[in-house]
């Protein structure tokens, strides 16, 4: 690996870093190599620019801002005011959305404003099953969700593993939820908005989409975006949509006031705004035509990648993906997720184990895997690569043992190495 210079993109604080506490800037050094050296297949990672990053190690972490822009708790916000009006304008106009607010920490902490701007404590929501793709926030019962809400679930219909909108439609007459969610972690398909909004219609639900994982596919402009269907669209920020690790949520404007008093006072204190002004950044780069065209790549490669374990007799889920991502049952070659996600690692592969709808193995076990092509996209791979990724996927899961020692193993890694030659990720600017 080629060594990290304080002029690369940590920026000229690498260098204090690395003066003063020399074991965390050992430590940062050697994640990026790590990121560096494998093949990075979560579907839920990315690698954000050097320019997220600047404003990230910014000295807007030390400002108190609590409130809203041109409203606040503190003196001294004229300048992050700028920062986050231009995140909050960058954002509308990038969904073509009514209203955003930019300041959740997180996914889990966007929807945990969505919950205290529509519901009260007990009453019901309807949402995807965490067996099924849906996500612990949905109602999942070791999560403040499932714990301080009503929740009921639909799934994934046997024949076609897709969601079963019928069944939504049958749960939201018995139940009568105040909101029903759609979205989820491993869902490899479009989702029918038209139809969950006359099923809300319907039974006067607030329509509520969680699109952590595919907004950033909504923003490239390459499979339809929710916000015209949904009262309020809650997402990250740092998985196909390439920003920083952060939440945000756009809504329409008859629930703006109610979603900007959930998120501050109601859930948060003070707003990241280093995280604020990083996301701004992240939001300028998705409105260009190489972000569009990064997305299409990032589909094409999803859909390749899908096909070539299904080759291979890892057959994804629902036959494919409209997405990033793919979800494969690896009963057809007998190995099951937790071994094939462990054998992948010492292979020099990074990807997770995953229920598979139906599952009849443990969680922690799984009889599948989920694969995505964000970050291998942003590394430059295409179509052609993803073949070879497929390949070595199926050889680390069927013929290796897990064991960084194993002779496949050491190959493996060694034709990654090969690969990312041509395909760097922080391809180091001071290098050749
Ligand atoms: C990732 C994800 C979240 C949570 O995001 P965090 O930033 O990890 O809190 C919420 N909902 C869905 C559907 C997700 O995929």
């Amino acid at each position: 690996m080629t060594a990290v210079t304080p002029d690369t993109f940590y920026g000229p604080s690498f260098s204090s870093l690395l003066e003063r506490d020399p074991d965390i800037a050992g430590l940062l050094v050697s994640e990026l190599d790590r990121q560096r050296a494998g093949l990075q297949l979560i579907a839920s990672e990315n690698q954000t620019s050097p320019a997220v990053l600047a404003a990230l190690g910014s000295t807007l972490s030390n400002k108190y801002a609590e409130g809203y822009p041109d409203a606040r708790y503190y003196g001294g916000c004229a300048e992050v005011d700028k920062v986050e009006k231009l995140a909050i304008e960058r954002a509308t106009s990038l969904f073509q959305a009514d209203h955003a607010n930019v300041q959740p920490h997180s996914g889990a902490s966007a929807n945990l404003a969505v919950y205290g701007a529509f519901l009260k404590p007990g009453e019901t929501i309807l949402a995807m099953s965490l067996d099924h793709g849906g996500h612990l926030t949905h109602g999942f019962k070791v999560s403040f969700s499932g714990k301080w809400f009503n929740a009921v679930h639909y799934g994934v219909r046997t024949d076609t593993e897709d969601i079963d909108y019928d069944q939504m439609e049958q749960l939201a007459k018995e139940h009568r939820p105040k909101m029903i969610c759609a979205g989820g972690s491993a869902i490899p398909r479009l989702i029918d908005f038209e139809r969950i909004r006359a099923i809300c219609d319907e039974v006067g639900a607030i329509m509520w989409v969680d699109a952590a994982h595919f907004i950033g596919l909504v923003a490239g402009k390459v499979i339809p975006s929710p916000v015209p269907y949904a009262d309020v669209v809650s997402f990250t920020t740092h998985k196909v949509l390439r920003g920083p690790r952060g939440g945000a949520i756009v809504c329409k404007d008859k629930h703006a006031k109610t979603i900007d008093r959930a998120v501050f006072p109601m859930m948060q204190g003070g707003p990241l705004m280093h995280c604020v002004a990083a996301k701004a950044v992240n939001f300028a780069e998705c409105a260009t035509p190489a972000y569009q065209a990064y997305a299409q790549q990032v589909l094409d490669n999803a859909s390749a990648l899908a096909a070539g374990l299904d080759e291979l007799g890892i057959r994804p889920i629902t036959g494919g993906t409209d997405t990033h991502l793919s979800l494969h049952d690896l009963r057809g070659v007998g190995v099951n997720g937790r071994d094939a996600e462990a054998r992948c690692d010492a292979a020099g592969i990074v990807l997770n184990k995953n229920a598979i709808p139906f599952d009849p193995e443990k969680p922690n076990i799984a009889s599948g895997i989920r694969v995505g092509s964000p970050s291998v996209t942003t590394q430059g791979m295409g179509v052609e690569q993803m073949q070879t990724v497929a390949q070595l996927i199926h050889r680390a899961v069927t013929e290796t043992d897990g064991t960084s020692e194993h002779a496949v193993a050491k190959e493996i890694r060694g034709q990654i190495t090969d690969l990312l030659v041509s395909y760097p990720a922080y391809p180091d600017p001071t290098a050749g």
